[in-house]
C-alpha cells in the first residue's frame, strides 16, 4: 500500500493524466452504446479532436513546472490573497476559500477569451465544434493552452495555494469539464437543483450555442455561481440548441485537425456585424 502511495506522489501528473484517459474513453464508448451513436460518425469525429491531445500535452506539463515553483514561491514567502482571509489557518476554510478564489480566476479567464478580440481568435477554435462531445474537451488551440497555462501562474501567484489545492482542484476542475461536455444531459428537475451550484452538461451546452448572446452565457468552470452573481447565466432546450459558432460553420474545414489549427490567422467577419467585444 505504502508503494502504492509512494508511486503516486511521485507520478502526480503521469496518474492524473492516465485518470482522465480513462474517463474520457469510458465515456466516449458510453455515448456510441447508450445514446446510441455510429460508431463511424463519432470515429470521424474524434478524428478532428484526438491530435490537440499531441499540441496540448507537452505545453500543459511544460508549464506545469513554473505553476509549482511558483506556488512553492508563495508559500515560503506567505504571499497571495488567503493570507488576508480570517481563520486561513483553519483547513475547511483555507480549502474552500481558495477552491472559490482559483474558480472565480478560471471565469475571469474565460470572459477574457470572449471579451479581447484577439485572444477571442484562439479560444473560437474550442467553440468552432458543430457536434459537442466528450472529444470536444480535447479541442484546444495549443496558443491558448500556453495562455490558459500563463493565467494560471498568474492565478497562482495571486493567490497563493498550496500544491495540495492546486492538484485536489485540477482534479475536480478536469472532471468536471470532461463531464460538461459529455453528450449526456442531465433531466431538467436533476439540472434545476444541480445547475445552482454547479456547471452542468446542460449549461456548458448553452455555451456552445452557435449565436450570441447564448455563447457568451454560463462561463463557469466548476461553479455557476458566478455566471448567476454576474448575469452571465442562460438556460436553453436542447432542441434550439445549435452547435458550433456562426463565423465557422463548415463542417470540412471545421473537421480537418490542420484547418483548425490556422483558423486563428484568417480573417473573418461575425454575420451581421454582431462582435464578441
Ligand atoms: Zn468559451
Ligand atoms: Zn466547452
Amino acid at each position: 500500500m505504502n508503494e502504492i502511495r509512494a508511486f503516486i506522489a511521485h507520478h502526480e501528473d503521469e496518474v492524473q493524466v492516465a485518470l482522465y484517459a480513462i474517463l474520457i474513453i469510458s465515456l466516449w464508448v458510453s455515448e456510441i452504446i447508450l445514446a446510441k451513436n455510429s460508431l463511424k460518425s463519432k470515429w470521424k469525429h474524434l478524428r478532428s479532436n484526438y491530435l490537440f491531445i499531441l499540441t496540448g500535452l507537452p505545453i500543459q506539463l511544460f508549464f506545469t513546472g513554473f505553476v509549482v515553483l511558483i506556488a512553492a514561491w508563495t508559500n515560503l514567502h506567505h504571499w497571495g490573497i488567503i493570507n488576508f482571509i480570517p481563520y486561513h489557518n483553519n483547513p475547511w476554510v483555507y480549502y474552500i476559500s481558495l477552491f472559490l478564489l482559483l474558480d472565480l480566476c478560471e471565469y475571469t479567464y474565460h470572459v477574457i477569451m470572449h471579451k479581447t478580440e484577439f485572444l477571442w481568435k484562439f479560444h473560437l477554435v474550442h467553440h468552432s465544434d458543430l457536434h459537442v462531445d466528450v472529444s470536444t474537451t480535447l479541442r484546444e488551440h495549443p496558443c491558448e493552452t500556453a495562455v490558459r497555462t500563463c493565467f494560471l501562474m498568474l492565478w497562482v501567484f495571486l493567490c497563493g495555494p498550496m500544491l495540495s489545492v492546486l492538484v485536489l482542484r485540477q482534479t475536480f476542475q478536469s472532471i468536471a469539464n470532461i463531464s460538461a461536455h459529455t453528450e449526456f444531459r442531465l433531466s431538467e428537475r436533476v439540472n434545476r437543483v444541480a445547475s445552482w451550484l454547479f456547471i452542468t452538461p446542460n449549461l456548458h451546452h448553452v455555451h456552445h450555442h452557435y449565436q450570441l448572446p447564448y455563447t457568451d452565457r454560463n462561463y463557469g468552470d466548476v461553479l455557476s455561481i458566478w455566471d448567476r452573481l454576474f448575469g452571465t447565466y442562460a438556460n436553453l432546450d436542447r432542441e434550439y440548441t445549435v452547435f458550433g459558432i456562426d463565423t465557422h460553420m463548415d463542417e470540412q474545414q471545421n473537421s480537418k485537425f490542420g484547418n483548425i489549427l490556422k483558423i486563428p490567422f484568417q480573417k473573418f467577419e461575425r454575420p451581421g456585424n454582431q462582435q464578441h467585444v
